[in-house]
Formats: structure tokens, sequence, C-alpha cells
């Protein structure tokens, strides 16, 4: 049988598993070191000081026996799995909700509206002085067009900010069209400037 020992962590291929049986590497009596491994949790004094690096192969050994404050360090990567698990639903549920498009109609065409949306609100960001201090809010509304097109507005008061020359955040508003055809902008204003005018 094989047996393992747990002072200097010798693997005996032969041994008998008899009473009194001795490692043949360090001579100690098993059912002495195990009784004391069982009792102490650890080997806590080596024979030999030059053991030392033999007895760092005796505490894994025993660690795999889990004393329970091992157990709690093993269960903290678990926890800040948890954790991060937990972090990535909170920030997908509130992204998606701050993404939501405007939702014009209950269509099966709702996720490419949203698309269209989204389209508009990175251009109108890009065509502002300042895209990351840009507030563009993603619920604008959203009026009737031609079935082949997509139309946002927001209105003056509506929460569409953006920077002026001078630095300063203005209200303003703005207009944005966009095809249904290759989700491309048609036609997008911000105030009372036209930034994009597609050719028919
Ligand atoms: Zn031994």
């Amino acid at each position: 049988m094989r047996k393992t020992c747990l002072k200097c962590s010798h693997l005996n291929l032969e041994a008998t598993g008899s009473i009194g049986e001795q490692c043949p590497k360090c001579g100690a009596i098993y059912a002495k070191v195990d009784r004391y491994v069982a009792e102490h949790g650890v080997l806590a004094v080596q024979r030999r000081p030059t053991g030392a690096a033999k007895a760092q192969p005796v505490q894994q050994e025993v660690a795999s026996e889990e004393t329970p404050a091992q157990g709690k360090k093993r269960t903290r990567p678990v926890v800040k799995a948890l954790a991060v698990f937990f972090a990535l639903v909170l920030f997908i549920v509130f992204y998606g909700e701050a993404t939501k498009g405007p939702a014009p109609a209950q269509s099966p065409a709702d996720t490419q509206a949203a698309g269209a949306l989204l389209h508009c609100q990175t251009a109108i960001r890009r065509a502002s002085r300042n895209a990351q201090r840009a507030v563009v809010p993603s619920v604008p509304q959203s009026f009737p067009l031609d079935a082949d097109q997509y139309g946002f507005e927001w209105k003056s008061g509506s929460g569409l900010q953006l920077q002026n020359g001078f630095g300063a955040m203005l209200d303003t508003y703005a207009t944005c069209v966009v095809s249904k055809r290759d989700l491309e902008i048609d036609w997008l204003e911000i105030g009372s400037e036209t930034v994009v005018r597609r050719a028919k």
C-alpha cells in the first residue's frame, strides 16, 4: 500500500500498514506522527533542524485536511467572485436603463430604434465642443416620420446640455432623423445649426 509520511513527506510505496511501522526515510512511526497531526493540526516540532525545507511539504499535506481557519481563507475568493458578479449584474441593469431607447412603438424593431437613438446621441456629442461634458438624455421625444425613418427630438428644457464657446453648459435643443434602411443619420440639427443633411 502507499503511505506518505506526514513528517518528511516521503512516499512509501511498499508500506505494510502494520502497527508500529516506521517511515523508511526518517524513521518516524507512522501511527505516532498521524496521531500528532490529527491532534495538533500541524507537525510543530521537527526533530532535525535541517528539515526546514522538508517541513513545508508536511504542512501542505496537512492543509489538505483543511483546518477551519484555512477553510475561511478558501471561501474568500468565492465571496470576491460573487461580489464581482453582482456588481456586473447591477452595471448591466443600470447601463441598460440609461441607454434604453425611446421605444416609439412596442415593435420588434425596438432594438433597431434604440441603436438609431444611440447613433444620434453619439453624433450630438461629437458635434459638441466637449463630448465628455455633453449631456444627451436617452429619452428624447420621438416624432412620427416617414415609415423609413426614425425621428428623435430633444426639446428645449428636456435636459440636453452642451458646452458653448466659453465653457458654459447651455440648455439646447436638437432634432435627429435616422434612416431605417442603413441606420445612418439623414438629418441632424443642434440648436439652429444643421450638422448633418444627407442628400436623398
Ligand atoms: Zn518520514
